[in-house]
């Protein structure tokens, strides 16, 4: 017994030496810091973004699980910067984080919200500015024994690895190769007093014979071997190791829910350790599962360097639309989103409610053909309003000319935004990503379509290649009518009319189902003749309904394109 106090005596000197300006304790950070107030099953909810590089599309993932598990209970959504691993540190990318977040939504409630600006009680939620706390917390876990300071070198520790790997035995700083762990306090004292140079470790008291089991509030239980590393808490630069930083900052940040990727499934035991030894309750815990991608026939994991879609701002800078992305991302995140979006068409992802149970634990694959379909489908939502005001949102940023081309005449944008969408019967569903709506209106504006036709030639010279009864001869003709019959006046079913005599003239066949009975006795169809006209003004096979184009786009610039047509044929 006398023992003991004496050896607890000298921890407490040991953490002195080591600490000799920590004044504050644990039950100060616990008062500074107290429980939230908040209703009884609220979740309190964080993302824990290093700013290492780009923001990873792995963590909007995390972002979506925690926005909607803290809406969904009234709770907390916060962002805590893990800066702790300052020689990786990449400049701006905080920014690029919160950015990013902003874009799709998913704005926390607390933490870190900007450039240096943070907002909540719980801060500061960066870490490199909580060495404070950690200090606090290291001091405490010295005075009453569970943590040590080892002196071992870089060289010595990796002599001990190689001649582990050597024997084949687990790698790793526990038992027999533990060896600062057994050196006496005196000793510990002494050498600090010399100014012999260290790091802390936490002095485990587990065993890997021994399993432990623990709840995966998506997985359910899980098993393993318990931890008996002696792992480091604080390194050579004084700042905490992930593992550290994690008990102390989500204990006093009150942390109710853990949602990290998988890669640290393998760490809770050392967690579970961690917050016993320091009196605090462990969180529960959410692994997501690893993006993957599809590679040939494999899947591999997404791949910073290899992969576009592995950066979020990808799918900013092509122009995803948000809603169709966050779609996306619940349909991976849950598996029966899908089913309720189809009985729930006209809500949003916002209504769906998330259910951790039914989150895959398999790797999630990033099906881009899927995204595309589910962002498809979110821009034909949208009113030509919307999709304008989007449009010019993202060429604001990313395709400046169409930007100002469009302001020239916004009123002509919204018309041709319109098209087969405002009081549309059926909608036309032709954009996935704003990107696309340049090429694919681009024959609307005038400069735009003439430096198509000087890059990509004229489409209409490759008819006769499809179907060889359409020669240029009379590809030529046709236009040279129908130039001739067109009145700008004429409604709707006063053109058709007008396109199927001028058509009948030359010997196309106005009634399909006659056509298909007797082809031979005609040069084309109907349908031929109005891809000859649709080719000729907007050099395209697939459109919006031809008349409306024609109307939009006015008689002077219709009968011009089609001029410019014949004279290049
Ligand atoms: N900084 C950690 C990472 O980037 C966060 C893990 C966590 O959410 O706890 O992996």
């Amino acid at each position: 017994m006398e023992m003991d106090r004496e050896y607890e005596r000298k921890c407490y000197e040991l953490a002195y030496l080591i600490f000799p300006d920590v004044d504050e304790t644990v039950d100060d950070l616990e008062i500074k810091y107290p429980e939230r107030n908040l209703k009884a099953d609220a979740k309190v909810v964080r993302i824990g973004p290093s700013p290492t590089g780009m923001m990873h599309t792995g963590t909007l993932f995390q972002a979506m699980v925690n926005k909607k598990l803290a809406t969904q209970s009234e709770g907390v959504f916060y962002v805590r910067v893990e800066d702790t691993d300052q020689k990786r540190e990449v400049e701006g990318a905080v920014d690029e984080i919160i950015a990013g977040l902003k874009h799709f939504d998913l704005m926390p409630d607390e933490g870190v919200v900007g450039k240096d600006k943070e907002v909540g009680h719980y801060g500061p939620y960066t870490q490199s500015k909580r060495r404070d706390i950690y200090r606090i917390c290291a001091k405490h876990l010295i005075e009453i024994g569970r943590a040590y300071p080892c002196f071992c070198t870089q060289e010595m520790l990796q002599k001990t690895h190689d001649a582990q790997v050597a024997n084949k035995v687990i790698p790793g700083y526990y038992g027999i190769y533990a060896k600062c762990r057994n050196i006496s306090i005196d000793e510990s004292i002494e050498r600090v007093k010399n100014g012999e140079k260290f790091i802390l470790r936490f002095r485990s008291n587990g065993s890997h014979l021994k399993k432990i089991s623990f709840i995966d509030d998506a997985r359910g239980k899980i098993e393993m071997a318990d931890n008996d590393e002696d792992i480091v808490i604080i390194k050579s630069d004084g700042l905490p190791t992930y593992h550290f930083a994690h008990i102390c900052d989500d204990h006093f940040m009150r942390t109710t829910h853990v949602v990290r990727a998988e890669e640290w499934l393998p760490s809770v035991p050392k967690h579970l350790q961690l917050f016993d030894a320091m009196g605090f309750k462990a969180p529960h815990y959410i692994h997501t599962p690893t993006i993957m991608i599809k590679d040939g026939d494999s899947k591999r994991k997404l791949s910073k360097r290899k992969d576009k879609v592995a950066a979020v701002s990808y799918f900013i800078s092509a122009g995803y639309p948000v809603e169709g992305l966050n779609d996306y991302l619940m349909t991976i995140l849950n598996s029966d989103f899908e089913m309720w979006k189809s009985k729930n068409k006209d809500k949003s992802y916002k209504d769906f409610e998330f259910k951790l149970n039914k989150m895959s634990s398999a790797g999630s694959l990033l099906d881009i053909p899927k995204l595309n379909d589910l962002s498809k489908e979110a821009i034909a939502k949208m009113n030509s309003e919307e999709v304008l005001r989007n449009v010019l949102e993202w060429s604001k940023e990313y395709n400046k000319e169409f930007y100002d081309l469009l302001n020239k005449d916004l009123d002509y944008a919204k018309k041709v935004f319109g098209l087969e969408r405002d009081n549309a019967t059926k909608i036309r569903k032709d954009i996935y990503k704003w990107e696309d709506v340049e090429p694919t209106f681009r024959y609307f504006f005038k400069d735009n379509y003439l430096n198509e036709l000087k890059e990509q030639g004229y489409l209409i010279k490759t008819l006769p290649e499809e179907k060889n009864t359409l020669t240029l001869d009379v590809i030529k003709k046709s236009l040279e009518a129908y130039k001739e019959a067109y009145n700008e006046n004429d409604t709707k079913d006063e053109w058709f009319d007008r396109m199927k005599d001028v058509a009948q003239k030359l010997g196309f066949c106005i009634n399909m189902k006659e056509y298909k009975a007797n082809p031979e006795n005609y040069i084309g169809s109907i349908a031929d003749f109005s891809s000859i006209v649709r080719m000729a003004v907007t050099n395209r096979k697939n459109t919006p309904d031809i008349y409306s184009i024609m109307q939009l786009l006015g008689k002077d610039i219709t009968l011009a394109r089609m001029e410019d047509t014949i004279s290049k044929l």
